[in-house]
């Protein structure tokens, strides 16, 4: 029998030990994809071990199993339609949904279950759960929309006047919070739930441009916060440590970002959108080009056939293009013929953390062939073609000389500083922090306008024709 008392301890235990490791495995593409199964089983064994701990009437089980069965549809069915180039919109809402569960774990103990708040330990983990858990959430919500298109950066959010509001609510929440232990299902309870949500949309609205990665990340931390704080409120051990874990993880990732654009988490937080209040998410308008110079797949082609050192830049274009495995047959192409080819990573390229070197590996690119920013800067003069691949931010070189531009002071990929660059994109449209990009306009710069699957095709078939795949052969 005592064996029989030590299983939820000892599932608990496995669920932590194999969540450590999955989270340790996410840190290199040859182990993410197991380790995201084990992360997924640890997940499995820890609801398993609170459902054996728990004494349920058949009502309840009902519940749970309506809920299982719901949220496993519905994590199923969106992880398989979302785009990976969706993915960050899909984080937010993840992260929401987590700071939404914390969130109605603390009230419903509050609410619901008198004896549970009735320690101190408890009363603050309530205020934390609630505080964090709907900050979190209305922020994801916020995030999400931005990122989607669906919400505009309000102009009023851009003065100082934002910050009054916020002010004004953190003092809000602060009343609630102080209050709430005297009245643990009254008025303090929904003060601090409306003034925490309100908070949450405050500090996110203003953020834009560029920034967006960052936001995501810490809100990824606070989820974690969140649900750690929860476990307090029910006592469960797993809650704490798996949301300890999450927190941390997402704190070292906001870090990370923070350094890889060069901003500090206070200058994100409270100093207004790096990219302004240009729309997030791309697009943006195509005036204001004077000196463009565009060339046909042939020309780029033919500098192609006669260059030494190549470097391809990927960026959030390549992965709508889904040309990967046609940039991998080119670099193929090139290699064969005597090219040194090398791949440009940028930290932020793309949408999520991590992205680019993620598409690659899918086209089996070797990963000694992806260099770092800082390991390529120094190459970029000794190199003479650099192909710029649905990449826009990640090489604007205003980001290094304008400091009236809103990517001032992020680090860039230095593409200028290359005897010959090719833009591919469709159009003249801005990037993600929707703004102009002096690259473009660089004399050693031509534009190939174009998907970049199909311009990439093109580029293939252009060198077989004028022979290169045939000099190998020979
Ligand atoms: P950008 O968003 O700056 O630019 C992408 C470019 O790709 C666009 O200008 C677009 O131009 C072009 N494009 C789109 N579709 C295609 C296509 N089918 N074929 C060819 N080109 C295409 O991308 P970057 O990778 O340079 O920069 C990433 C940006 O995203 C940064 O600002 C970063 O801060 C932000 N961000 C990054 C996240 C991360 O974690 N990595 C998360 C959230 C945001 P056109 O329409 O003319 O084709």
């Amino acid at each position: 029998m005592a064996g029989l008392d030590l299983l939820p301890a000892l599932i608990d235990l496995g669920a932590v030990l194999l969540l450590a490791l999955g989270i340790k495995g996410l840190s290199k593409v040859s182990t993410a994809r197991s380790a995201n199964g084990l992360a997924a089983l640890a997940m499995a064994l820890a609801v398993l071990g609170l459902l054996i701990q728990q004494p349920l009437s058949p009502q309840a089980w009902l519940w749970v199993a309506i809920g299982t069965g719901l949220g496993g549809l519905l994590g199923l069915i969106t992880a398989q339609r979302v785009p990976m180039t969706a993915m960050p919109e899909t984080v937010a809402l993840f992260n929401g949904c987590g700071g939404m569960a914390s969130l109605l774990v603390a009230l419903g103990v509050a609410l619901f279950n008198p004896g549970g708040s009735s320690g101190l330990v408890e009363q603050i983990s309530i205020v934390i759960s609630v505080f964090v858990g709907a900050i979190t959430f209305s922020g994801s919500i916020v995030a999400m929309g931005k990122l989607q298109g669906w919400i505009d950066t309000p102009g009023w959010t851009q003065s100082t006047m934002r910050h009054s509001v916020n002010i004004s609510l953190a003092v809000a929440c602060l009343a609630g919070a102080i209050a709430l232990p005297g009245d643990m299902a009254g008025a303090p309870l929904w003060l601090l739930v409306v003034a925490s949500s309100l908070l949450g949309i405050g500090v996110t609205l203003p953020i834009g441009g560029a920034d967006m990665p960052v936001v995501i990340s810490l809100l990824n931390s606070y989820s974690g916060v969140a649900a750690a704080a929860a476990g307090f409120v029910v006592g469960s051990q797993m809650l704490i440590v798996a949301g300890a874990m999450v927190g941390a993880a997402g704190l070292i990732l906001t870090q990370v970002m923070c350094t890889a654009m060069n901003r500090s988490l206070v200058s994100v937080l409270f100093g207004g959108a790096l990219g302004g209040s240009a729309p997030v998410g791309g697009g943006g308008e195509e005036a204001g080009y004077t000196r463009i110079t565009s060339c046909s797949a042939e020309e780029c082609a033919i500098a192609l056939e006669a260059a030494e050192r190549v470097v391809f830049v990927p960026g959030y274009g390549l992965a709508v293009a889904q040309a990967q495995h046609a940039l991998r047959e080119l670099s193929k192409l090139l290699e064969n013929h005597g090219v040194e080819v090398t791949y440009a990573i940028h930290p932020v390229a793309g949408r999520m953390p991590g992205h680019m070197n993620v598409l690659l590996a899918e086209a089996d690119v070797p990963y000694e062939q992806l260099l770092e920013m800082d390991t390529v800067n120094p190459e970029f003069p000794r190199t003479d073609v650099v192909i710029v691949l649905g990449a826009n931010d990640v090489v604007n070189p205003d980001a290094k000389t304008d400091s009236t531009s809103p990517l001032y002071g992020m680090p860039v990929l230095e593409v200028d500083q290359a005897r010959q660059v090719f833009v591919v994109k469709r159009s003249l449209g801005a990037g993600y922090a929707g703004i102009k990009n002096a690259l473009f306009e660089l004399p050693q710069t031509a534009m190939v306008f174009g998907d970049a699957k199909a311009v990439l095709n093109g580029l293939l078939s252009e060198l077989r024709s004028m022979g290169v795949g045939k000099k190998v052969a020979a």
